[in-house]
């Protein structure tokens, strides 16, 4: 019978294993950096603090001729600050039709007189054509709040701006429009801002701010994707 011989490799053992250890350390070693490669570029994407930018708006030149007709700080047909101005409380302004809204803090007559000893509470609704909004007062409270819906894709009209503020009341617009965006991100400022009716004050209604006081006023904003809600105190310190 002829016994059919099996071939065998003859290598000693302890080289043997030394390959084997190679090869698999090699495999892991592989493995890890691959992995490694991934793991960091993957770090780098999610860590690396995304640049924030500050979007100003200090360039904004006034092209008013006649600054008596300020929509801020004279008079015009075309804004309600003429009346506004003897209120003692603070407002609302729509920025892109100069839409003036009170909150309703205080009862006021039609010359703009305070009514002592009213009690009343308000709702308001109105669509200006840029924004919608509904305001509720509670004056024995001395709470107020205004609900504003901007439309998709809002955008601020800075031609409506220069065109009927004179420049310090411009500037004062522009400060408060300051807002931060990431370099990549589609954000337009909201075209609102408060206002202090007394002083002519403007403060901001940008995202970032969650809380401000003007004077005896405590103004408290919540911001969702086209909706601002804006809460107000009457807190004169006792
Ligand atoms: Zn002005």
């Amino acid at each position: 019978m002829h016994e059919k011989r099996k071939k065998y490799y003859h290598i000693r053992k302890d080289l043997f294993w030394c390959t084997i250890l190679l090869a698999v350390s090699f495999l892991i070693g592989y493995a890890i950096h691959q992995h490694h490669g991934i793991f960091l570029t993957h770090s780098l994407k999610a860590d690396a603090p995304k640049e924030r930018i500050e979007i100003t708006f200090d360039d904004l030149q006034s092209s008013l001729n006649d600054i008596s007709t300020c929509y801020l700080c004279g008079s015009s047909d075309y804004s309600m600050m003429d009346y506004y101005r003897k209120f003692d409380t603070v407002g609302l302004i729509s920025l892109n039709d100069w839409h003036v809204l009170d909150f309703q803090l205080k009862a006021y007559d039609e010359s703009g007189n305070e009514i002592l000893n009213k009690t009343s509470s308000n709702m308001l609704f109105g669509n200006t054509g840029e924004i919608t909004y509904s305001s509720h007062g509670d004056v024995s409270r001395g709470m107020a709040e205004i609900d504003i819906t901007l439309p998709e894709n809002y955008k601020l009209n800075k031609r409506n701006l220069t065109d009927h503020l004179c420049q310090s009341c411009l500037d004062k617009v522009a400060a408060s429009l300051e807002y931060w965006k990431y370099e990549d991100e589609k954000k337009e400022p909201i075209p609102l801002c408060l206002v202090d009716f007394k002083t002519l004050d403007i403060y901001s209604l940008q995202d970032y701010y969650r809380s401000v006081f003007i004077r005896d006023y405590y103004v408290e904003m919540g911001f969702e994707e086209i909706s601002v809600e804006v809460k107000t105190f009457y807190l004169p310190k006792r």
